[in-house]
């Protein structure tokens, strides 16, 4: 076998190990690394991408099989992204397969990729015999220099023959991705701000570390309307007047398209935007364009850490806190945390952004691995919004009923209406009924699959699970004990929005949700329509919180501002306080003050009173302590584990061999707590049972734990395990 030449392939399976592929000897060069290829695996064909070539021999005894096909000329992963996906399956336990799967954008809409054959160096029709007519007329027909043409371009007879000239080793067949023309950008003249001595401070610090083209990393932590975009925006200036990229990650539901107006105002074609609400196509033309160098700053949801940006001087990742950024499902990254690495390695600034920054990032702040810039009070010197909070309970005991609007927010309303100012909502639960009761036998209808209560949607009158999505009819009887009298407890978005409108009915009231724009655009009609002035009220869960700017906005009003405290997630405070703090912060941006009402059961709570006086530091001291008092992050890692099973028995005896693992690797440096079973103990009709492991150090643990994988059962199915690396929620 002198001679053979090996390449190491990356294969999006989840089994953490690279697996060698011999080079066909027709093939002239080796595929390097980078490229994709076609390549047999057990039974199927599956595409994987060369991670070193040439790769060392395997040993002899291993039967290494040949790549079938290579895809790409030139490398689709450059080395700083196959780094990126490297760390990517080290750090979070998945293979480097599947990590530069999530990095690159969905193969193929329809006709994106198109098949090329070219001859190879010396193939000529005299390497033929000469009763091959055919063959020699399909080889004549390709250019002699060796350039490739689209197979669709050839006669059908001389396609049919293409297979069996590249077994002959005369010509090479690739499969080549193909970037349609792209749109032009919809321009909207976005006018310069000139910045507000507060933002010309911070930006003095950041301009001298992006001349400098080293490795610095900022929090930015500025208040709601303190105009960190303005700051983000002057930063990538900057940088592209430097030479280098930007890569400019928001949350989720944070890429509105007023933000897209602004950036394509001002960076024109230079912008390219990568987003997970993008067809495939539309997806795939942006990655291309950015990979060709067709444009040098990129603004993407969590995803577009990865985008192909040359030589990227800054990284920006607004709302640093996110929830968004954690993919919840394998690979399980933090955005935040590849744009953190990947600034360090390509020597660039890093700008994590936010008014509620993260206990990690505040905490690195604090330990001076970041340095802490302070936006404070909001431009022009307007103030935040005054807020006045509802005890709910006394409003129980005056009407001896649950009302879900009090007295005072609703006078509140009537005043801005009268007034033709705007007002959001929130209501963090969608559907109308959160939960079905039976008062004859005490239950609660819960789905098939999961141990969730079902929420009624009264607009299609339907039970929908959020949990699954599973949806069923609504019973006139309780299933349990056929009794009538159901009742539809607990107040839904849905239900909110019918209240307001009871209450307002000449208002125009609109609702965002996850049920109200499910339709492709929907989310950016409303929002359009909501700056427009064209809606007076804006009801809706969280989506209604994040990021917007809208100028109309002068009242807030929070209900069950204390629901979700209880969780059982060590986050549970923060991500309360965290999103208090969101909504109200989108009251009184301009001209004109904001107000907030909060409505709470439970207004004593240190959450709620820390988000009405609007203390971070206050809730930051807090929360803290509690977490070093329990050893929860930010002062050890974590590592969940889920394992879960249709037969409830397996997913417990599986779990405890895996905690025992575990433990057998931790050397008794690990904490371990469970197996138990999961907060949610039913999904999908599996039943998990959780476990928690903590250490004061991230790396041995991590090891610990990818060791404990390996050497499980391995009657143990893969997908029976779920790892979940700094897990951003444990329910
Ligand atoms: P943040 O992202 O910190 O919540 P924004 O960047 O959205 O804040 O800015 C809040 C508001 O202030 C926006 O309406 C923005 O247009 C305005 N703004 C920001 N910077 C300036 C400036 N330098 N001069 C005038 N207005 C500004
Ligand atoms: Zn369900």
């Amino acid at each position: 076998m002198t001679g053979s030449r090996f390449v190491k392939v990356a294969v999006p399976i989840p089994v953490r190990r690279l697996f060698s592929y011999r080079v066909p000897d027709s093939m002239e060069h080796d595929p390097v690394p980078g490229c994709r290829v076609r390549v047999p695996l057990g039974k199927r064909d599956v595409v994987g991408t060369v991670v070193r070539s040439p790769g060392e021999p395997p040993p002899e005894s291993v039967r290494v099989r040949e790549i079938h096909e290579v895809l790409d000329r030139e490398p689709v992963v450059g080395t700083d992204i196959l780094d990126l996906t490297r760390f990517v399956s080290e750090y979070y336990l998945c293979s480097w397969g599947e990590a530069i799967e999530a990095a690159l954008p969905p193969v193929s809409g329809k006709g994106r990729q198109v098949r090329f054959v070219n001859r190879l160096p010396g193939a000529g029709p005299e390497q033929l015999p000469e009763r091959a007519s055919g063959r020699r007329r399909a080889l004549t027909a390709l250019p002699e220099d060796c350039s490739p043409v689209p197979v669709k371009d050839l006669p059908e007879r001389d396609r049919n023959l293409l297979l069996e000239l590249e077994r002959a080793g005369l010509v090479e067949i690739t499969t080549r991705a193909v970037a349609a023309a792209g749109r032009p950008p919809a321009a909207v003249a976005s006018p310069e701000l000139a910045p507000t001595p507060a933002q010309a401070r911070v930006l003095e610090e950041i301009d001298s570390a992006i001349r400098k083209q080293a490795w610095s990393p900022f929090l930015l932590f500025g208040d709601t309307g303190s105009g960190k975009t303005e700051v983000y925006l002057r930063a990538a200036e900057q940088t592209l007047a430097e030479g280098r990229g930007v890569i400019y990650l928001v949350p989720e539901i944070g890429l509105t398209p007023l933000l897209m107006q602004r950036l394509k105002g001002r960076f024109g074609g230079e912008v390219e935007v990568l987003h997970s609400r993008l067809t495939k196509t539309e997806r795939f033309r942006a990655w291309s364009r950015v990979k060709e160098g067709g444009c040098r700053f990129v603004v993407g949801t969590r995803s577009a850490v990865f985008a192909p940006v040359r030589n990227p001087g800054l990284l920006v990742v607004d709302e640093e806190q996110d929830p968004s950024y954690k993919q919840q499902e394998t690979p399980r990254y933090n955005g935040r945390d590849l744009a953190v690495l990947r600034a360090r390695e390509a020597g660039a600034v890093l700008i994590l952004g936010s008014a509620t920054p993260s206990m990690e990032s505040f905490r690195h702040a604090g330990a001076g691995r970041y340095r802490l810039l302070r936006l404070g009070g909001r431009v022009g010197g307007r103030p935040l919004p005054t807020v006045r909070v509802v005890d709910m309970r006394e409003e129980y005991r005056r009407h001896k009923e649950i009302q879900p609007l009090a007295g005072l927010l609703t006078d509140a309303i009537t005043d801005r209406l009268s007034r033709n100012e705007q007002i959001l909502i929130l209501r963090n639960r969608r559907g109308f009924a959160v939960s079905v009761f039976c008062p004859a036998c005490g239950n609660r209808i819960q789905c098939d699959h999961c141990s969730v209560t079902m929420t009624w949607h009264r607009r299609d009158d339907r039970l929908r699970c959020h949990g699954c999505d599973l949806e069923r009819g609504t019973p006139d009887r309780c299933p349990h004990c056929d009794e009538s009298g159901l009742q539809f407890l607990g107040d839904g978005s849905e239900k909110i929005e019918d209240e307001l409108r009871r209450h307002f009915p000449r208002a125009v009231i609109a609702r965002m949700d996850r049920d109200a724009v499910r339709k492709r655009g929907a989310h950016e009609e409303l929002l359009n329509r909501f700056d427009a002035g064209e809606i007076d009220m804006l009801v809706g869960t969280q989506m209604i919180a994040k990021g917007h700017d809208f100028p109309g906005v002068t009242l807030v009003g929070i209900l069950s501002a204390d629901q979700n405290l209880g969780l059982p997630d060590f986050r549970a405070g923060e991500r309360v306080f965290q999103l208090l703090t969101q909504v109200a912060g989108r009251a009184g941006r301009r001209e004109k003050p904001g107000e907030v009402v909060l409505q709470a059961f439970d207004p004593e709570h240190p959450v709620v009173m820390e988000s009405i006086r609007q203390d971070y530091e206050a809730f930051y001291r807090r929360e803290l302590e509690y977490r070093r008092s329990l050893r929860y992050p930010p002062f050890t890692a974590m590592v969940q584990l889920l394992v879960s099973d249709r037969n409830p028995g397996k997913a417990a005896i599986w779990a405890d061999q895996l905690a025992e693992a575990v433990r057998a690797e931790g050397h008794g440096r690990l904490i371990i707590s469970g197996p138990g079973l999961a907060p949610v103990e039913r999904l999908r009709g599996k039943y998990r049972q959780q476990i928690l492991v903590r250490s004061a150090g991230r790396r041995k643990m991590v090891q610990a734990v990818g060791r404990a994988l390996e050497r499980l059962d391995p009657g143990i199915p893969h997908r029976a395990v779920v790892v979940d690396v700094d897990p951003y929620t444990l329910l």
